[in-house]
C-alpha cells in the first residue's frame, strides 16, 4: 500500500516553511509514477521556492515491488545507535505482521514471507535496489558482479579513485557506474551480464541468511568462494571444483 503524507519543514538555507509530501510506503504496482520518482530520487527532492535551495528529504521508506518480488526497507536514522535500534524494530515489525496475517490468511502470509526482503541504510541504496528490481535482476548477483569488478577497475584505472560501483538503467540500457570517494560519477561501462549469468548459474542461495545485501556481503561471499576454489584445486588437482 502506498502511504503519502503532507508535512511542513523548514528550508535548511533560508528557514522558509515548506509544505512537502513524504512517502513512508511506496507500492510500485499501485503507484508506478511515485515508484519511478523514487528510482530517480526526485521523490525526495525538496525545492525551496523562495531561495531555490534543493535538499533531500530523509525519512524511512518501505518500497514494495510485488511483480518483481522485492520489498526494500530504507531505514533513516540520525545516529548509528538509532540506526541499529530501528533496523531491529523494522525486522520485528515485519515478522509480527507475518505472524498476525498467518492467523487470518495463512496463504497470504506464506506469500508475503517469500518475497525477498532487504534493509538498506542510504537513499542511494534504496534507489539502486529499486532500479535492480525493476530491471528484473536479482540484487545478490548484481552485488557479486560489482564486488568482482571493483578491484579490477581500481587496478586498471587507479587515477579515477573509484570507491564504489552502482547499477543503473538508462532507457533500457543496463550500466555500471563508477563513483569516486565524493560520490562523483567518474565513468561507466555496460553491465557485465556474462558474469551475472555465471554467478546466477553457479551459485544457488537456498535462503537469505541476511536482509542486508550490499558490497560488504558480496565481498564475504566472494572471499569464501575463492577460498573454496583454491582449496579444491590443491586437494584435487584433476578433479572438478565443488
Ligand atoms: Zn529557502
Amino acid at each position: 500500500m502506498t502511504l503519502q503524507k503532507k508535512m511542513t519543514v523548514r528550508c535548511p538555507k533560508c528557514g522558509e516553511a515548506l509544505d512537502v509530501e513524504v512517502w513512508p510506503s511506496v507500492n510500485a504496482e499501485e503507484s508506478p509514477e511515485a515508484a519511478e520518482r523514487l528510482r530517480t530520487g526526485d521523490l525526495f527532492l525538496i525545492r525551496c521556492p523562495k531561495c531555490g535551495n534543493e535538499s533531500m528529504g530523509n525519512y524511512s521508506v518501505l518500497y514494495t515491488d510485488r511483480p518483481h518480488r522485492r520489498m526494500i526497507q530504507y531505514v533513516a536514522a540520525e545516529t548509528p545507535e538509532e540506526e541499529n535500534q530501528s533496523v531491529l524494530e523494522y525486522r520485528a515489525a515485519r515478522l509480527d505482521m507475518i505472524a498476525k496475517l498467518r492467523e487470518t490468511d495463512p496463504e497470504s502470509a506464506t506469500e508475503f514471507e517469500s518475497i525477498p526482503y532487504r534493509i538498506v541504510l542510504t537513499l542511494n541504496d534504496l534507489r539502486e535496489k529499486a532500479i535492480i528490481a525493476a530491471s528484473g535482476l536479482d540484487d545478490r548477483y548484481v552485488e557479486l558482479v560489482k564486488a568482482y569488478m571493483l578491484p579490477a577497475v581500481r587496478d586498471m584505472r587507479p587515477e579515477l579513485g573509484v570507491a564504489e560501483i552502482r547499477f543503473f538503467e538508462d532507457e533500457g540500457k543496463k550500466l555500471l557506474v563508477f563513483l569516486n570517494g565524493d560520490g562523483a560519477d567518474v565513468g561507466s561501462c555496460d553491465f557485465d551480464q556474462e558474469s551475472y549469468d555465471a554467478f546466477a548459474d553457479g551459485l544457488v542461495f537456498k535462503a537469505d541468511d541476511t536482509d542486508m545485501i550490499g558490497p560488504a556481503w558480496a565481498k564475504d561471499v566472494l572471499a569464501t568462494l575463492f577460498e573454496k576454489f583454491s582449496k579444491g584445486k590443491e586437494e584435487k588437482p584433476e578433479g572438478k571444483a565443488e
